[in-house]
Order: C-alpha cells, then sequence, then structure tokens
C-alpha cells in the first residue's frame, strides 16, 4: 500500500506534484526556521487621525531567510496554514508580541496596544483561549493592551468559532475584525460577535481617490462602525487625499506607508521613545 501511494504521488499530473514537492520542503525549512530562531516580528504603527500621535502597533511576521532574505508572510503563512505549523507559529507570536509590548511598557515608553493576527485554523482550535491566557499571564501584560485581529471568514466555520472568539473576549482582550469587508459572509458577524473594531480592508481605503464607489464603501463602514459604537481603523493609507477623506468621515486610527512602514523592533522602540520625550 505504501508503494502505491508513492506511484500515485508520482503518476499525477507534473504541477501538482511539484506544488506538494514545494509544500513540503518549505514544511520542512520552516520547522528549521523556528528552531534557529530565523522568525523575527516587525511591527507596524497605527496612528490616532486627531492628534497624529502613536497609539497601537500591529506584530507582522518576518522570515530571516539565511540565503533568500527576509521572506514576507505571504509566501508561507499559507504553507504554516495548511501544515498546521501555524499553531506553533502563533504562538511564538503571541508571546513575542505581549512580551516585546510588556517590555517597552516597562521600560517607561507610551503604553500602546498590541495587535496579533489569528488564523482561522488557531481559531478552531479551542486550545487558544489557553494559549492567549498563557502568553498574558507570563509577559504580564494587561489583556487591554492586546488585540486579536480575526477576519470576517472565522464565522462562517460556525458557532464553535463564534463560541471560542466570545471566550477570546471574556479574557479582556481587544478583538477586531480585519480587512473588513472582503470576505464572503457579510455583515452577519456583526451581530453574532462582539468586537471592538473594524480595520478597513485596503483595497476601498487605496480606491477613494478614483472611485466613487470605494469612497461610498469607505465611508459607509465608518458610519456603520460610528453607530454601532464601535472603533475604527482604516489600513493601507499612503497618501494625504485618502489620510484625508477618513479623517473627515470620523474614522478613528489609520495605518499605512503614509506615516510608517511596519518596523524591526530596535525601530520601533526608538519611534516610540520619541513620542514619550514630545
Ligand atoms: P494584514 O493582517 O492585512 O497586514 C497588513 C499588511 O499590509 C502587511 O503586509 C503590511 O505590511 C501591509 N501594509 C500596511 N500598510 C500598507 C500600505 O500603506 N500599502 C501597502 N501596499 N501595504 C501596506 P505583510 O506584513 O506582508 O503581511 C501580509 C499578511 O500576512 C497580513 O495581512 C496577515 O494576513 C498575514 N500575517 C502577517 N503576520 C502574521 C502572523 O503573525 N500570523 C498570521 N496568521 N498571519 C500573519
Ligand atoms: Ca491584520
Ligand atoms: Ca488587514
Amino acid at each position: 500500500a505504501k508503494n502505491r501511494g508513492k506511484n500515485q504521488i508520482a503518476e499525477c499530473t507534473p504541477g501538482l506534484r511539484s506544488k506538494v514537492e514545494v509544500t513540503v520542503g518549505m514544511m520542512r525549512q520552516l520547522l528549521r526556521a523556528q528552531e534557529r530562531n530565523e522568525l523575527e516580528l516587525f511591527y507596524q504603527p497605527q496612528v490616532c487621525c486627531g492628534t497624529g500621535a502613536v497609539v497601537g502597533l500591529e506584530a507582522l511576521i518576518r522570515w530571516r531567510h539565511p540565503e533568500k532574505g527576509m521572506i514576507p508572510p505571504g509566501l508561507f503563512i499559507p504553507v504554516a496554514e495548511q501544515t498546521g505549523l501555524i499553531l506553533p507559529i502563533g504562538e511564538w507570536v503571541l508571546r513575542t508580541a505581549c512580551e516585546r509590548n510588556k517590555a517597552w511598557q516597562d521600560a517607561g515608553l507610551p503604553p500602546v496596544r498590541i495587535g496579533v493576527n489569528l488564523s482561522v485554523r488557531q481559531l478552531q482550535n479551542p486550545g487558544i483561549v489557553d494559549t492567549v491566557k498563557a502568553a498574558l499571564r507570563d509577559s504580564g501584560l494587561e489583556p487591554r493592551y492586546l488585540e486579536l485581529e480575526i477576519t470576517e471568514s472565522v464565522v462562517m466555520k460556525g458557532t464553535d468559532t463564534i463560541e471560542t472568539i466570545n471566550r477570546l473576549k471574556e479574557l479582556g482582550v481587544y478583538i477586531s475584525i480585519d480587512d473588513f469587508g472582503t470576505e464572503y459572509s457579510s455583515l452577519n458577524y456583526l451581530r453574532s460577535l462582539d468586537v471592538d473594531r473594524i480595520k478597513i480592508a485596503m483595497p476601498f481605503v487605496q480606491g477613494v481617490e478614483e472611485s466613487r464607489k470605494d469612497r461610498a464603501i469607505t465611508k459607509g463602514i465608518i458610519v456603520l462602525a460610528k453607530t454601532m459604537g464601535l472603533g475604527v481603523i482604516a489600513e493601507g493609507v499612503e497618501t494625504r487625499t485618502q489620510l484625508d477623506y477618513v479623517t473627515e468621515h470620523g474614522c478613528d486610527e489609520v495605518q499605512g506607508y503614509y506615516y510608517y512602514k511596519p518596523l524591526p523592533s530596535a525601530e520601533m522602540e526608538e519611534l516610540l521613545r520619541q513620542q514619550g520625550l514630545s
């Protein structure tokens, strides 16, 4: 039976075969990457529209590959999700983000909230509640300084995931919907989930100069969030016009290259330090 399995792989289309090989190869390298401390977090500042102050950060994973250089998450997170490696990697991200943020606070820097991306796969695992609890306890970070970013697609995974999110919420952490408006489940989850804020997906924000539709959608999302008593942040703000548009319509915060790209830990710390002095 073992041999037959082998032959089946050999017989399948070259495209599929190479895809399997690439995934398995990448998985081996990712396993080693974690052991060798090649994974690293960058931090992208989130800026208050009213004051221009940095009020939050999003932790974004990078893989510092010894030969290939810095690999962005888009190239390895999908493999981590397919292979289940996202569970140990995701736990490392959570712990590292909590520890870093607590260390900055302990150093006397202005306290900020830190956002961590959670994959659907992590949320389908009920153990995630204990994982988050342990990361908070071990780091000493207060729950209100941790934000968990989830995507709309989790709600399509059913009531168990919704239950898990509500239990996370009970820990006192902040919950936000990432890439709002880009997935299938529409608005129904806003009724079933108790979230704190919405992150307006990049394509809408970046379309405000060119597209009447994107302007309407962006404004509509801000109004929806505010009417529901939720916070709202615009992602991918790259221009002054985009910043002005969302600010005028009542958006709380922005995140994007107009202000800052994701920064390595040392640069993030320096930025917080400067802000503390001003
Ligand atoms: P995301 O959660 O939507 O993160 C925002 C992405 O947009 C980041 O890309 C960020 O660098 C990029 N970005 C921010 N501002 C701008 C802008 O003004 N213009 C443009 N063009 N891009 C901007 P990045 O770091 O490559 O991350 C891509 C995705 O990978 C993330 O999208 C998230 O879905 C995933 N990801 C990153 N880190 C993690 C992680 O620790 N765990 C999990 N599960 N997923 C992660
Ligand atoms: Ca995110
Ligand atoms: Ca996003």
